[in-house]
């Protein structure tokens, strides 16, 4: 189903199911609509971001709310909440950012004017008084969207967890928020149903050749895909790239412990970096 024509797509998207492959949009003059929803479960969905840098979404139905995990760039959170209401006539209550990057979070205040609460670990916030708002300034002449918001700096989420784990359980359904460890970055989090068995991982674990290492500590992000393993997901859901199995997690991590492993050598035989 990949690459059909602009005359196959239709205005409004229909549901694909997981494993169908979804298929991208052609919309011709180089622009790529995004995939349908896939429902992985009843009332969870996931959504890959597929143009302008978007990150991928997921949307959980609670028996009053929804959830949405990523906040996302703002331009996508805009459309996000259009699409959340086709899937669910019930309000996004909870937005949470698995960490700090701006495709993942730099939509906060989209959603809260909207009537949702940001959430994220302690680590986020962290990550983004560290960082901020230097990224964001830099960030804004490359992109419209966050120039739309007419702020100069990303909104802290409104939430912030501490500790290491949150149980929400509203008797239909039970949805726990990880910390695992320092992997992509400082205050990742993940997301764990599991009835169903989904794990939803941000960037700490990502499906293609779409890593970003600038903020990783490299030596203990396995250590942390370990433990994201050993829930024993049947669906993962990645911060980039399609929806998958556990095979995304192994992978991630092998990639990791290579890239360690072949780095650690090079520098063991007295290489440095080239410095440009
Ligand atoms: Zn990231």
């Amino acid at each position: 189903m990949r690459g059909i024509r602009v005359g196959q797509c239709k205005a409004a998207w229909s549901f694909v199911s997981f494993g169908s492959g979804g298929g991208l949009c052609d919309a011709g003059a180089g622009q790529v609509q995004p995939k349908a929803p896939q429902r992985i479960a009843r009332g969870v969905w996931f959504m890959t971001g597929d143009t302008n840098g978007y990150s991928n979404t997921v949307v959980i139905e609670m028996r009053d709310y929804l959830i949405v995990v990523d906040a996302n760039y703002p331009g996508r959170a805009k459309e996000l909440l259009g699409i959340t209401k086709q899937l669910s006539p019930k309000p996004v209550r909870y937005v949470f950012d698995t960490h700090a990057h701006g495709d993942h979070a730099y939509g906060n205040s989209v959603w809260t004017a909207a009537g949702a609460t940001t959430m994220a670990f302690q680590g986020v916030t962290d990550e983004m008084n560290h960082w901020e708002p230097t990224r964001w300034r830099n960030a804004l002449p490359k992109r419209p969207d966050l120039q739309a918001t007419g702020e100069m700096d990303v909104q802290r989420p409104r939430m912030s967890i501490a500790g290491d784990k949150l149980v929400l359980n509203d008797g239909t359904r039970e949805v726990d928020f990880l910390f695992l460890g320092w992997g992509h970055t400082p205050g990742d989090g993940y997301v764990w149903l599991p009835a169903e068995k989904i794990l939803a991982t941000g960037d700490a674990a990502v499906n293609g050749p779409r890593n970003k290492l600038l903020d990783a500590y490299l030596a203990n992000w396995p250590k942390a895909l370990d433990k994201a393993i050993a829930l024993g997901p049947v669906h993962v859901l990645p911060g980039h790239g399609d929806a998958g199995g556990i095979e995304i997690l192994q992978g991630q991590r092998r990639f990791l412990v290579d890239l360690y492993a072949a780095v650690k050598a090079q520098a063991d035989a007295g290489k440095k970096p080239a410095l440009n």
